[in-house]
């Protein structure tokens, strides 16, 4: 699946001349929530005027607050591995980077490290590693799984663990899915193929066809959130979000679901590798933020995903133009959690090294309610009762009061003195600012959290 070339230029074309009138035609009907076609989402690429970009990004938030009001999901990424068989020239897992000092962890490893999670507060895990073939193989990955969910520490354990690992076969993907996993994510990196097939030199994953289509194989095997995403920084920016709807698209025409979540990572620093140090195709800051508040309207009811690649200054300035989930407190090197940062071991190098304590407080003092809620696929909402919950904007009468209840049992089981304070000040600010059901609903589950319940959601 690659955008034709001659589609792409005649998309971009109708971009070289900015047209205000028709730039505030698509924003009015991007306000309506109700998604726009690629060619309207080309007439956005050519905003630069200051006015114009004011309106794009206040329509992007009017959009963002309607569908997911002020909560920010928050989770952990926990690397398990960075032994990798591919070649990918950005990254410092690639098999022939002797650089990078290589690790898997063992099930005890993994348990320690989860203990340290936990001991954050964090209740969602993104499980990751590189591509490797050897010893357990796929089986090791499933193993660790169960550790994860097997592993408690205190008052607290990990209820989510969304994974992002290599394709699978539907094979695989149906023994994934036993084991009662959240999201599966996987990134196209770029999708055009011949920056693809430039930058992925050998290993599976030099196989553009494989990787484009692992997202059918992983519904066709009934798993039904999956997230997708592009590395930004390859290919140009307009090229991959064009592409990127068209896959979205294309899965929801034949699965009937679209994704559940997008990531939108930009190159970062890698060890050992030239490229992710001078990227192709470098997206500015301001660009990044275009892209984000344009994917927000674009595709409304889809989560948007920053990590700790951006800086602190970058998410503070995404987040309310369209960002669902972030990632808070983390380390790119297996182990890291427990021995702590280690360069020579990491994927690439982080922008924001705050704890989840500071991340949870500056997001609270900007506004936003962070949540721990895992609620939604454990009682079955994925993939199409999500979005029927959702599309009408009904999701928020059961995400609200569970963002409520989750942020309130992490300012008691784990917040520092000053967090605990600004949080609880923000809670009861933002419950006032519910509706009467809302409100109740939300109030009900934060008593009891206060009476000692944990878990408990709607
Ligand atoms: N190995 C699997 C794969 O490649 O799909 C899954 C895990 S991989 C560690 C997760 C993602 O990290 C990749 O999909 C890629 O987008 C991202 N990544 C790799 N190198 C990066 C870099 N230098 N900067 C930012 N993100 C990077
Ligand atoms: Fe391996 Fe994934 Fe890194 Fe590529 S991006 S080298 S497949 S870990």
């Amino acid at each position: 699946m690659d955008l034709d070339d001659l589609e792409f230029d005649r998309y971009l074309e109708g971009a070289k001349h900015c047209d205000p009138s028709k730039v505030r035609e698509v924003l009015a009907k991007a306000r309506e929530a109700r998604g726009l076609s690629r060619e309207e989402v080309s007439a956005l690429f050519s905003i630069s005027d200051p006015e114009l970009l004011a309106e794009l990004f206040r329509s992007a938030r009017e959009v963002k607050e309607g569908i997911y009001g002020r909560r920010l999901v928050l989770f952990a990424p926990l690397y398990i591995s960075n032994l990798c068989a591919n070649e990918c020239s950005y990254c410092a897992f690639r098999a022939r980077n002797a650089g990078v000092a290589r690790r898997t962890l063992t099930r005890e490893e993994i348990a320690t490290e989860v203990k340290a999670i936990v001991e954050q507060g964090h209740k969602r895990i993104l499980l990751v590693a590189g591509e490797a073939h050897g010893l357990a193989g796929f089986d090791s990955v499933l193993e660790a799984i169960d550790t994860i969910y097997a592993t408690k520490s205190g008052p607290g354990e990990i209820r989510r663990v969304n994974v992002n690992i290599a394709p699978l076969s539907v094979e695989e993907f149906k023994r994934l899915k036993e084991r009662r996993i959240g999201t599966y994510q996987l990134f196209q990196e770029t999708y055009h193929r011949p920056t693809y097939e430039r930058v992925h030199i050998a290993g599976r994953k030099a196989d553009y066809a494989w990787r484009v289509g692992c997202m059918d194989r992983a519904l066709e095997a009934g798993i039904q959130d999956v997230g997708i995403g592009v590395l930004f920084g390859l290919f140009d920016w307009r090229y991959e979000i064009l592409a990127l709807l068209r896959h979205i698209e294309e899965l929801e025409h034949r699965f009937g679901i679209g994704p559940h979540t997008i990531s939108v990572p930009r190159l970062e620093p890698a060890s050992g590798s030239e490229l992710s140090r001078q990227p192709p195709a470098a997206v500015s800051d301001l660009d990044f933020r275009k892209l984000v508040a344009i994917l927000r309207l674009a595709v409304p009811y889809t989560g948007i995903i920053l990590s700790t690649r951006e800086t602190e200054r970058i998410r503070q300035e995404t987040f309310a133009l369209g960002v669902s989930q972030i990632s808070a407190g983390s380390r790119t090197n297996p182990g890291g959690y427990t021995s702590g940062e280690r360069a020579a071991e990491a994927q690439f190098s982080l922008g924001d090294h705050r704890s989840l304590d500071e991340v949870v407080r500056d997001i609270v003092k900007l506004g936003f309610i962070p949540s721990f809620c895992t609620g939604c696929y454990r009682l079955g909402r994925t993939g199409h009762d999500f979005m029927d919950l959702a599309k009408p904007g009904d999701i928020r009468a059961h995400c609200d009061p569970n963002a409520f209840s989750t942020f309130q049992e992490y300012l008691l089981d784990y917040a520092s003195e000053d967090t605990r304070l600004e949080g609880e000040r923000a809670i009861a600010s933002s419950l006032a600012g519910l509706d009467e059901v809302g409100r109740k609903r939300a109030q009900r589950l934060v008593e009891a959290v206060r009476g000692g319940a944990r878990d408990v959601f709607v």
